[in-house]
């Protein structure tokens, strides 16, 4: 028990270290993103994330946006709990039937105007499930889409860059 104990202490993680992101470029990129949507908008974004039958990889880059490094709240963006208070809808996954009508009731209770940003290659196409009898394949088919943010998943930085590349059209 004590050996384990110890070992269990002292071992190396199994897992992978994390890529380390450039602090530098993250507060510029992140800094450029708030000046232009204040620019645009005149106030903070708020951004509505709607799991449209991910893998749920997906989220947990999307959730790290929020998190002690990222933590995009001090620079005007935010998520939010309801559509009716959204400038944005993240989506993620390749839209399940089943999430079919909730996704196009929550198109329709967000606001004009509004953006649709899908993330990760499921969002964009179907992804890995592409093809399924049980998926739609991609945002687009359900809802107009103003953005595809690309990966498997799409880390912090990408998201933000294309957030960024939303609010400088
Ligand atoms: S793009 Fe990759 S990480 Fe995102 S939901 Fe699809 S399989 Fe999961």
């Amino acid at each position: 028990m004590r050996s384990l104990l110890l070992q269990g202490l002292f071992r190396r993680p199994l897992t992978e270290a994390p890529p380390v992101p450039d602090a530098a470029d993250l507060a510029a990129l992140a800094d450029h993103l708030d000046i232009a949507a204040r620019r645009r908008l005149g106030r903070s974004l708020s951004i509505r994330h709607v799991d449209a039958g991910s893998c749920n990889g997906c989220e947990l880059e999307v959730h790290a946006l929020n998190n002690a490094f990222y933590d995009l709240e001090r620079y005007g963006l935010r998520f939010v709990a309801s559509p009716r208070h959204a400038d944005v809808l993240f989506v993620t996954g390749p839209v399940t039937r089943n999430m079919r009508e909730a996704l196009e009731r929550t198109y329709n209770a967000t606001p004009s105007p509004k953006w649709v940003v899908a993330v990760g290659d499921c969002a964009a196409d179907g992804g890995l499930f592409g093809g399924s009898y049980a998926v739609e394949g991609g945002v687009s088919r359900v809802i107009p889409v103003d953005l595809h943010i690309t990966g498997c998943p799409p880390n912090p930085t990408a998201l933000l860059k294309g957030l960024l590349s939303l609010m400088e059209r």
